[in-house]
């Protein structure tokens, strides 16, 4: 999950990082009233899940609230790389000095978090690192030790920071640490980090991206900030996945598949193409699947009218053949079949569970490649 800047500036603020004074704004005449409350001059700053809005267009500075009302207009008319602007966000405009590049995120060849810290800042960090890889300083992180000021002072040195920022980056840091651990993040940054004209450290970009594997145990943050309807850019049937906990993506074929395990769902995906087909989703159920699991990814699938046959592939190890078959055949006596569904079971019990099947309207494949053939043909030969 990531978050949007205003939503990381309230953990920011909470946790103690520099933050301008501001507020959301979703309408013009909004904007003009939150840059009056700032006392007139403000900027003006694109709501949307990704960085390089600045080059885009989507930050614009204005001295008036009339001036704020129309570049409001302006932004909230906006698309930028496919996300439409709904909310703008207005804040006191600061007089920067200087930015620098600061960041805490997951080092996974070094099991360890790392502090990035540059004064390069302003421009995203995948173009510092091409133009001036030195301009980068990176220090690891010992968990048992945390962020002590020491090392934000190393980092802010070792970067070149202006020394009169170093004291604000020991508070900054170490509060910056906490968030990324309190709230099960892979990546916390601030860009720019803004040295200002009256000395001050401020926070002038957010960004945090939760561990979607973590969301389980993070639900109060999950409610506070995660927005009605799916998140931008997330097909409707991947939003409905994510619900029913299916590792799910919707891709733009025909024939509706179900697998266990990644490995051989993505197998099937190619066995389908080499028949000639193309396959309308990618769906692991796992390992040791129930009924209740089988349900909802036939009810799925059937959400979506993209699918015009089914393949069931299914092996088992731990997973039985006639457990599956049984969990299918409960299933359909209570959904009704809107396709063809085909179905490979191989693995333990799979012959007891092919021979459950038979005289049910499952379509029965003895081998992964028939199953793919079946599924194909069943899908150009119409609805049913
Ligand atoms: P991004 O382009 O999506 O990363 O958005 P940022 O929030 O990082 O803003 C991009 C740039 O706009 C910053 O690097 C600043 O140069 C400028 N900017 C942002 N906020 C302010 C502000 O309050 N005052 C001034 N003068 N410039 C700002
Ligand atoms: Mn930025």
């Amino acid at each position: 999950m990531n978050l949007y800047e205003y939503q990381a500036k309230e953990l920011f603020a909470e946790a103690g990082i520099p933050v301008p004074q501001g507020r959301l704004a979703d309408t013009p005449e909004a904007a003009s009233a939150a840059a009056a409350g700032l006392g007139g001059r403000a900027v003006v700053k694109a709501q949307v899940p990704i960085g390089g809005r600045g080059k885009a267009g989507g930050i614009k500075v204005g001295a008036s609230p009339a001036e704020i009302e129309s570049l409001a207009r302006r932004i909230l008319g906006m698309e930028i790389r496919g996300f439409p602007v709904r909310r703008v966000l207005v804040e006191e405009a600061a007089e920067i000095q200087q930015e620098y590049y600061l960041s805490i995120t997951v080092d996974r060849a070094k099991e360890a978090n790392v502090i990035i810290a540059s004064a390069a800042g302003g421009m995203e960090i995948e173009e510092i690192a091409e133009n001036r890889p030195e301009a980068i300083t990176k220090l690891w992180i010992d968990p048992a030790v945390g962020v002590r000021p020491y090392k934000a002072r190393t980092a802010a040195d070792a970067a070149g920071y202006d020394p009169k920022a170093a004291p604000a980056v020991e508070a900054i840091l170490p509060a910056l640490y906490g968030i990324l651990r309190r709230y099960d993040a892979t990546l916390v940054e601030i860009n720019p980090l803004a040295f200002l004209a009256d000395g001050r450290v401020v926070a002038l970009d957010g960004k945090i991206e939760i561990d979607d594997n973590a969301l389980f145990r993070q639900r109060p943050l999950v409610e506070r900030f995660q927005e009605a309807g799916p998140a931008p850019g997330v097909h409707p049937l991947e939003a409905r996945a994510n619900e029913l906990g299916l590792a799910y993506v919707k891709l733009d074929g025909e024939v509706g598949i179900i697998g266990n395990g990644a490995g051989l769902v993505m197998a099937t995906l190619d066995m389908v193409q080499r028949h000639g087909g193309r396959a309308a989703n990618f769906l692991d159920i796992g390992g040791g699947a129930k009924a209740e699991v089988v349900r909802n990814a036939l009810s799925l699938i059937f959400a979506d009218p993209d699918v015009k046959s089914v393949l069931i592939n299914v092996f088992g190890g731990i997973t039985r053949g006639d457990e599956v078959a049984k969990g299918l055949l409960s299933v359909i006596e209570q959904i009704e079949l809107k396709v063809p569904i085909v179905v490979r079971l191989a693995g333990t019990r799979a012959a007891e569970g092919q021979k459950l099947l038979a005289g049910s309207p499952l379509t029965p494949a003895a081998t992964f490649a028939e199953a793919a053939q079946k599924a194909v043909a069943a899908a150009r030969g119409g609805s049913r």
